[in-house]
């Protein structure tokens, strides 16, 4: 379609162009690799796509995009065939855009009030995003950010996952000297340990990593903060000014119940990890190795649950999910649910477990479940699940609980001033992201619990925005009783 042609459109006749699917290797086939699932649009996709932006005068969709990215200004740029400035723009306010193109529930969030949604698919906001992120990346056109004269203050930054990287460029963008501190041998977080390579190639945040790297950052690896160095030490001795706390949540939840402490029985975090970070599949290749049964159980339905299934899967294993609830209920991302139905998985809804059977050597056998109905909706919305007093048992030699986590408690354990509400999260004031430490600011999963990817980031930078000001003797003193951000899951917004 010419440029002329484009601008003539109506309003009504983009909301009516036909949305531009995503295309995919199809399950049959993807289910034998690693590969990453979608294959991304093509340039006349993304125009098209483009097209079907009907350029609010007041945005809901940035609204609703945790770190504010002007969403209608980039898309205008892939319209107009300019996809490298569309990066640039959306660079103006997430520096992480095709992690965040991949990952983000964009269908929670700008794509769910996206205006065309009323009466057609929304705009896909985040496969252009990841678009034009892609075409940075294959073409080179990243533009480096300036770097301001050295202000002479260091802040260390704990941990290397989405929120630390975000603080870490917030804050050298700034010109502050930054060290991040990382308790595994190298940097992501989740990104790198949790979401599967099928869904977020490593070259990707390899390269957001590098990039971190050329502009100054420092990374320290196989350092645990509150074992090896204290908050103190990092402040007093080490000379930093100020501390970032992105320490994410990675304690697993298990279920109290019998044969959990079997073997063949993992958490969904250490399952992953052993996977994607020590590459225990290639065992005895790689030095840990893993219990990969024949037929697998995975419990719960989250993002974890769907990426724990997906990756037994390709590791050749029949695979089942078991979840309380019914599908309508499951908490992933309804584009994970809907890819892993593609993939030849088995599913257990309204099916909660209450047994792992073991044989005399204490390996599990079997998965024992009751089989649940829905009752009226619980505090989250959700319909609550309750027993029928109908059991069921299924053969298994995995099983894999993805019940989500809880915030690590090695730092507050180890420095009573950083105050942590019932459920061991870290409290921060919610306007600055201060602890009750003086110098010592947090954000991400260790402030909320798990959460997302994008709302680790938005917090991130609002913190790095309150150290900046803190090092320059702008903030006031830490908060006695900072607020308890645990609402923040559901109800966060960047401002
Ligand atoms: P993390 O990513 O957990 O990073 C914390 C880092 O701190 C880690 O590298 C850790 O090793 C390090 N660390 C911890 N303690 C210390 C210490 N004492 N000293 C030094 N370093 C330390 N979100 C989405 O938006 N979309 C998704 O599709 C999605 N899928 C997910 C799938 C899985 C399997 C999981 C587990 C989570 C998923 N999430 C997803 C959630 C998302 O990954 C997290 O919300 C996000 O990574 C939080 O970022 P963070 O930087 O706060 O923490
Ligand atoms: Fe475009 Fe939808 Fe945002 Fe409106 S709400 S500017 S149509 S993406």
């Amino acid at each position: 379609m010419s440029e002329e042609c484009i601008k003539e459109l109506s309003n009504k006749e983009r909301m009516n162009l036909p949305y531009q699917e995503m295309p995919l290797h199809p399950g049959i086939e993807r289910i034998k690799h690693f590969y990453e699932v979608p294959t991304g649009y093509t340039p006349e996709m993304a125009k098209a796509e483009a097209m079907r932006c009907i350029q609010c005068k007041t945005p809901a969709c940035v609204a609703g995009c945790p770190v504010g990215i002007d969403i209608p200004a980039f898309i205008k740029l892939i319209e107009e065939g300019n996809p490298a400035d569309a990066a640039t723009k959306i660079r103006e306010s997430n520096f992480l855009p095709a992690i965040c193109g991949r990952v983000c529930p964009q269908d929670k969030q700008c794509q769910a009030v996206c205006i065309v949604g009323k009466k057609n698919d929304p705009v896909g906001i985040g496969c252009l995003e990841r678009y034009a992120a892609d075409y940075e990346r294959e073409n080179a056109t990243l533009k480096m950010p300036d770097i301001p004269k050295s202000t002479g203050k260091k802040v260390a930054i704990i941990g290397a996952g989405p929120a630390g990287m975000t603080a870490a460029y917030e804050l050298r963008t700034r010109g502050h000297e930054v060290v991040v501190f990382e308790a595994f041998h190298r940097a992501g977080g989740v990104l790198v340990y949790g979401i599967p390579r099928f869904r977020l190639p490593l070259e990707i945040i390899d390269e957001d990593i590098a990039f971190l790297e050329k502009i100054g950052v420092q990374f320290v690896y196989n350092m645990i903060i509150g074992k090896i160095l204290t908050l103190d030490d990092l402040l007093e001795s080490e000379g930093f000014d100020a501390v970032f706390i992105g320490s994410g949540a990675g304690l697993p939840k298990m279920l109290n119940i019998p044969g959990v402490n079997a073997n063949g029985v993992y958490s969904a975090n250490e399952y992953l990890t052993r996977i994607y970070l020590m590459q225990a599949d290639k065992f005895p290749k790689f030095s840990t190795p893993l219990y990969q049964g024949k037929k697998v159980a995975v419990i719960g339905a989250g993002n974890t649950a769907m990426d724990t299934l997906r990756t037994a899967k390709r590791l050749g294993a029949d695979t089942t999910c078991y979840y309380r609830r019914s599908r309508d209920e499951a908490p992933a991302r309804s584009e994970e649910v809907e890819h892993a139905e593609d993939e030849y998985l088995n599913w257990k809804w309204l099916s909660n477990p209450v047994e792992f059977i073991t044989d005399e050597d204490n390996f599990i056998t079997a998965i024992k479940c009751e089989k649940m109905e829905l009752s009226e909706p619980d505090d989250s919305g959700r319909r609550r699940p309750v027993p029928t007093g109908e059991f069921f048992t299924e053969d298994c030699d995995t099983a894999v609980l993805a019940l989500g986590c809880d915030v690590n408690p090695i730092i507050p354990a180890t420095d009573k001033k950083v105050r942590i509400n019932k459920w061991g999260v870290i409290m921060v004031d919610e306007t600055t992201c201060q602890t009750s430490k003086e110098g010592v600011f947090a954000a991400g999963d260790a402030i909320t619990g798990g959460s997302t990817v994008i709302l680790a980031m938005g917090q991130a930078k609002m913190a790095a925005k309150s150290i900046d000001k803190y090092l320059k003797g702008d903030l006031p003193d830490a908060p006695d009783v900072p607020t308890d951000p645990e609402h923040w899951v559901k109800e966060w917004k960047f401002s």
